[in-house]
């Protein structure tokens, strides 16, 4: 027999596409030979920002139509979600049938996420195994599991609305969280509520019939979560810095001159300012930042993707770019493991997406938090509250968060030893549980000793 084949199904954003794709490179480092599946539409985005490079290993990358035009709205949650589900399941049938009639090795196992539920359905049908990957918060990923509990105790109604805005803990010893930022309830307007809560309310039944769940977190991390959830397997933080090198599936090219232009700052120095793929400031925000950028007086590197404002002209403050230019550095996308490692780096500016929680937590870094959305909330009350490697960053009467409040509060992060500390101590933990007979590694081990047999 050749080596076993896995087929690996992302929910289609770039903070699904990459961590799956590390963990199949972390797979085809083992020997699997995988075939990654994007939507036609990512999988374009992904091949183009790889350029010359290529994705290493025995992956192959391939792609099936989300049913959208290609000009429609993948922004609209709702409708991307809907229509996958529609025409995803029988290309993806199709897709398992050519594999398993062309190449050598037959398809014997599936990964997917939890949003792409209906792809275990396909599984199950082809008699092949199935597992979930869940890239976020196992806390997250408890708040799913509990809907039915969510909705008998009155918290939720039948259409997923928070039906009183509170704090809630789902057992004692896990994080707060708040109804109105439930994941299902912030991604769009009421209809696409309802279509993803009810998805989500399918997939909780689909995957009581799944071999594994794996999430890339850890024990130690999240303690009182997988106590709640003992079916879900950590395997993390499973970054690609400390175990290949290279992380890949990006869908905007990667600026690495920045790398060359950390190595000349100082230790410790730099405000790295990053908010992930999704998040958009309107203008008036967006200049506040760049001016608590200029007021830290502090060398930073800022990650301002091409999308990241509303305004289309130029949103920097009159004369910024300028004034900034010897101590401040703006690129579309960044190597972001990379720039997190780097020993200039003195504090992450994050929107607290779970992967650059992991990459920031792994790295020993300390944490500004300025969530945006959803989970990102209860990743800041991780990092705040419980981990204690970081600091909240409030907003002004007006929801503004000022540029005098950004400097304000990189001093005290960079100043206080406690942070660093703490980060150091937390970073140890991480790599702990990933080492040599860590949790995650024998979980990890394990997982691909139950694909082989
Ligand atoms: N990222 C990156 N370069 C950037 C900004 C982000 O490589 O300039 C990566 C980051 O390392 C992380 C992912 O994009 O792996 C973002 O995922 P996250 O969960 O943090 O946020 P999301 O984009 O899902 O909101």
């Amino acid at each position: 027999m050749g080596n076993p084949h896995i087929v690996v199904v992302p929910y289609p954003a770039q903070g699904h596409v990459i961590p799956f794709m590390e963990l199949s490179q972390c797979l085809a480092k083992q020997g699997f030979k995988i075939t990654f599946v994007n939507t036609e539409y990512n999988h374009n985005r992904v091949l183009k920002a790889l350029g010359e490079n290529s994705i290493g290993g025995e992956i192959s990358l391939v792609s099936l139509p989300d049913g959208l035009e290609p000009s429609g709205d993948r922004n609209d949650l709702g409708k991307l979600s809907k229509s996958i589900f529609q025409v995803m399941p029988g290309k993806l049938e199709e897709l398992i049938d050519r594999i398993n009639m062309s190449e050598e090795e037959n398809v014997t196992c599936i990964i997917t996420d939890w949003s792409m539920g209906w792809a275990l359905e396909v599984a199950e049908k082809m008699k092949i195994r199935r597992s979930i990957y869940w890239p976020a918060a196992a806390a997250l990923l408890c708040s799913l599991i509990c809907i039915p509990k969510l909705l008998s105790d009155g918290v939720i109604d039948g259409n997923g609305t928070p039906l009183k805005n509170r704090k809630i803990h789902l057992t004692p010893t896990m994080p707060e969280m708040d109804t109105a930022n439930f994941v299902w309830a912030c991604l769009g307007g009421f209809t696409a509520q309802k279509i993803i809560f009810d998805l989500m309310v399918k997939t909780n039944e689909t995957a009581k019939t799944v071999d594994r769940i794996i999430s890339n977190s850890a024990y130690d991390l999240e303690p009182g979560a997988f106590s709640f959830a003992p079916n879900i397997l950590p395997i993390g933080p499973l970054l690609a810095s400390n175990w290949l090198g290279d992380q890949r599936g990006y869908f905007w090219p990667e600026d690495s001159t920045c790398l060359k232009w950390l190595d000349q700052q100082p230790p410790m120095s730099v405000v790295y300012v990053a908010f992930g793929s999704f998040t958009v400031f309107d203008k008036t925000q967006f200049q506040e930042l760049a001016l608590g950028l200029e007021l830290s007086n502090r060398p930073f590197l800022w990650v301002v993707r091409p999308d990241i404002t509303t305004e289309t002209n130029d949103a920097y403050p009159e004369g910024f770019q300028e004034r900034v230019a010897t101590r401040g550095r703006m690129i579309g996308w960044a190597p972001q493991q990379k720039v997190l490692s780097h020993p200039s780096i003195s504090c992450f500016l994050s929107h607290c997406g779970w992967n650059s929680t992991m990459e920031g937590l792994s790295n020993g870094v300390p944490f500004l938090c300025w969530p945006y959305f959803a989970d990102q909330f209860l990743n800041e009350t991780y990092i705040c509250d419980v981990w204690k490697v970081g600091l909240k960053i409030d907003k002004n009467n007006s929801g503004i968060i000022t540029g005098e409040e950004i400097k304000n509060k990189v001093e005290t992060v960079v100043g206080d030893e406690n942070f660093r500390t703490r980060a150091a101590e937390l970073k140890r933990l991480a790599k702990q549980n990933v080492g040599e007979a860590g949790y995650s590694s024998e979980n990890f081990k394990n997982f691909i000793e139950w694909i082989k047999s």
